[in-house]
């Protein structure tokens, strides 16, 4: 057993489109999304201890909880509880907290997703995807797509994933202007539930052929949330202005991204953005391909 300290990469979930295509009798909306996940992002420490251990740093480290509550901890616990107590020694957790909370990019998903992955390889677990898929899901309906962290649609409530293969690295940035949506409030707010689904993908999906399919497809979460949260639609402006081949909130916000066509553009991009709101959240960053391996130690 490997009892160092080795850190995961928890990648920001971008969905590049999102389509809600109805409602299930139980509350929950289906919906279909072409999902990407981002190189900038949280990263988990972890370390064989001698008792269990949190703790949280980065810039959005006090708006997470420090207890049970936190998707981290709700990881370890669902893991150890699979796996049984014999063979799931006490361990260290630490979280830098990067990607801001409650804003629309999976952050809490793909931190218990790194933490399933991580803890899986530090206590030699034997689980097979299936399983690791349905405990992953228990946690939250973004946590299988966070597990997969490779470009991806999503249909049901976001736990059928059909990996898109050959998809390029897309440069993007991401913009937050400092406020927090409550996912559930966005989806209550909805106007209509029985959208269209997603288009057949393009042939080849790097930058053009990406940009011109998102112009046919939507985030049917942007009009409420924009009507909740009019920063939004200035987070939309600034990517625009400086530049944005295509500009879209994420998930149910407040989190937009903008498409840039290298890697470079994108950073001189975030840096004009930053210094006009250096108060928001700004980054210049790439989308993982479908070839990279996402679950490397960091
Ligand atoms: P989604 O798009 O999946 O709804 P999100 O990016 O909008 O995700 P998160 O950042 O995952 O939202 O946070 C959702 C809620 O989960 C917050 O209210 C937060 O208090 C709680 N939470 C628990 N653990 C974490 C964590 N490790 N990181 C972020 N939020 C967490």
């Amino acid at each position: 057993m490997n009892s160092g300290a080795r850190t995961w990469a928890a990648h920001a979930k971008i969905n590049l489109a999102l389509h809600v295509t109805g409602r299930r009798d139980d509350g929950y909306h289906r919906i279909e999304s072409l999902a990407v996940f981002t190189r900038f992002g949280d990263r988990v420490e972890t370390e064989l201890a001698d008792s269990d251990t949190f703790s949280v740093s980065g810039r959005y480290a006090s708006a997470v909880p420090l207890d049970d509550s936190n998707l981290v901890l709700r990881a370890r616990d669902a893991l150890r509880k699979e796996a049984g107590l014999q063979g799931t020694p006490p361990v260290a957790i630490r979280l830098e907290k990067n990607l801001p909370v409650a804003a629309g990019i999976g952050g809490g998903s793909s931190d218990a997703a790194a933490v399933l992955r991580g803890l899986i390889r530090i206590w030699n677990l034997d689980i097979d995807n299936a399983v690791l898929a349905r405990i992953g899901l228990a946690l939250g309906a973004d946590v299988p797509m966070c597990l997969a962290a490779k470009p991806l649609i999503a249909r049901g409530i976001g736990e059928e994933l059909s990996m898109v293969p050959d998809f390029s690295s897309l440069g993007l940035v991401l913009v937050n202007p400092g406020t927090a949506v409550a996912t559930a409030d966005v989806f209550k707010a909805l106007a209509r539930r029985d959208n269209e689904g997603l288009p057949p993908l393009p042939r080849v999906l790097d930058f053009h052929g990406v940009r011109n399919w998102l112009e046919i497809t939507r985030n049917d979460l942007e009009p409420a949330a924009l009507a909740m949260q009019p920063a939004i639609g200035r987070a939309l402006s600034q990517l625009t202005r400086a530049g944005a081949g295509f500009a879209r909130m994420s998930g149910s916000g407040a989190t937009c991204f903008g498409l840039f066509e290298t890697g470079n553009v994108a950073k001189r991009a975030a840096a004009e953005i930053r210094g006009r709101q250096p108060d928001w959240f700004v980054a210049a960053t790439r989308s993982l391909t479908s070839e990279a391996d996402p679950h490397g130690q960091d």
